[in-house]
């Protein structure tokens, strides 16, 4: 009786702060089902209380069908750290299972059944929840790779050791009840209610600090996103672009492309069709470069409507030609009913061997520049000599017409 009222008080404390700390903050799918949890393993205290104090029937089928309905939720949060979605039906059924046994077996064979078949389901659902916090690596919804994180992994697997635990002694209950029976003294010491009590107070306090611990990679994963993403097209921005570009420069032995792009009369579109219209403009052509470049390449915003990226080409000519299938796909983007097609220019610069990113870069974008004054809409390589240095792109046949072809 003592450990139902001390646990009923932990649980509580437990889920003001978990509520103020994790719930408040993250608003996430796991923080509601651990507060679910907290809430249910509460009632499921008091009711226990009352079931102990007056033995209805009814009290001890409320109090099983509120300790499966505690395991559920924690199949429902372990689920939901995975990024799976948990229907109400998938979690009352197990509640629903033990009330039934409970209710419907009390009359004949007092509460052994319904407690055996309570604890049964309960085992099964702390087993199912452990196994998907063993598959589970943490990285926040929306964050992929980039998101995942070593830290949150290692607070998961925390939490799966503590679920496989709270599981095997659930498998202990239902076993000792079973083979020794609800009356004997082994199962009241060691599966009983008072070493349950015990065994659910130690794991709600581990498990509501490591959910914490979640809550705050989380945090830090967003601000790490923030920090390193450009927002309007979720590009990166240009102070991750420098990083990752001068990691790839000194790592990468084969020829790399350095590419400066710039959207063309973006000021004209801007004017004529609105602010929105421009923006639309600048996440409609982020995303012809995100699907035209490959996994390895790197692209950024470097601001306003000028981008960077960084390829690993086999040459110039692998170069203009990925490009040319940007500049292609961009130029078939329709951002505002009349607007003209949306094109763009482009200046490569083949990073030379020693040569620094911002150098590239300078050299890039005063390609860039000469695909501007040229006409626009086409690509422009960087080369020292003065003369034969364009490798072009004809405006094909007209499929962009807004930008004449230089003769
Ligand atoms: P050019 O073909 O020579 O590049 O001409 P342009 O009009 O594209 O170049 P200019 O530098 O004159 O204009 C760039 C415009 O981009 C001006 C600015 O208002 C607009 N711009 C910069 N950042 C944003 C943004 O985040 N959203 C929108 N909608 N417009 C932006
Ligand atoms: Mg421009
Ligand atoms: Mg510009």
């Amino acid at each position: 009786m003592t450990l139902n009222v001390v646990l009923m008080l932990v649980s509580g404390t437990l889920l003001v702060r978990s509520f103020l700390g994790l719930f408040l903050r993250t608003r996430s799918r796991y923080a509601g089902w651990w507060m679910a949890l907290l809430v249910l393993a509460g009632a499921s205290s008091v009711v226990d209380l009352l079931s102990a104090v007056t033995g209805h029937a009814v009290a001890v089928g409320l109090g099983n069908g509120l300790g499966a309905a505690t395991a559920a939720c924690a199949w429902g949060a372990a689920r939901a750290l995975d990024h799976a979605r948990t229907g109400w039906l998938h979690i009352a059924s197990g509640p629903a299972v033990a009330v039934a046994a409970t209710v419907l077996t009390a009359p004949s064979l007092g509460t052994g059944a319904g407690a055996v078949v309570t604890l049964a389901t309960m085992a099964a659902l702390f087993t199912l929840a452990a196994i998907r916090l063993w598959r589970t690596r943490f990285a926040p919804s929306g964050a992929g790779a980039h998101g995942a994180s070593t830290h949150g992994t290692v607070a998961v697997t925390g939490l799966a050791v503590a679920v496989s635990i709270l599981a095997l002694f659930y498998v202990w209950r239902v076993g000792a009840l079973v083979a020794l029976g609800p009356s004997s003294p082994v199962y009241l010491d060691y599966a009983g209610a008072s070493a349950n009590a015990l065994v659910v107070l130690v794991l709600l306090v581990v498990a509501t600090f490591t959910m914490s611990e979640l809550g705050q990679v989380e945090r830090m994963i967003e601000l790490r996103i923030k920090a390193t993403r450009d927002a309007l097209t979720g590009l990166h921005n240009r102070a991750e672009l420098d990083r990752r570009a001068r990691v790839r420069l000194a790592a990468r032995q084969g020829p790399v492309a350095v590419v400066v792009a710039d959207l063309d009369r973006f000021k004209h579109l801007n004017d004529t069709h609105g602010h929105a219209a421009g923006d639309r403009a600048l996440q409609a052509f982020a995303g012809a470069v995100r699907r035209g470049l490959g996994p390895r390449d790197l692209a950024g915003r470097l601001g306003g409507e000028e981008f960077a990226f960084v390829l690993d080409v086999a040459g110039p000519d692998d170069a203009a030609a990925r490009l040319e299938s940007v500049r292609r796909a961009c130029a078939r983007l329709r951002v505002a009913d009349g607007a003209h097609p949306l094109t763009a220019s482009y200046g490569i610069a083949m990073r030379a061997p020693g040569e620094s990113f911002e150098e590239a870069m300078r050299r890039a974008d005063a390609a860039m520049y000469r695909a501007k004054r040229a006409g626009r809409d086409r690509i422009v390589l960087h080369r020292d000599e003065a003369t034969a240095d364009d490798v072009a792109t004809a405006d094909p046949a007209g499929e962009a017409s807004a930008a004449a072809p230089a003769a």
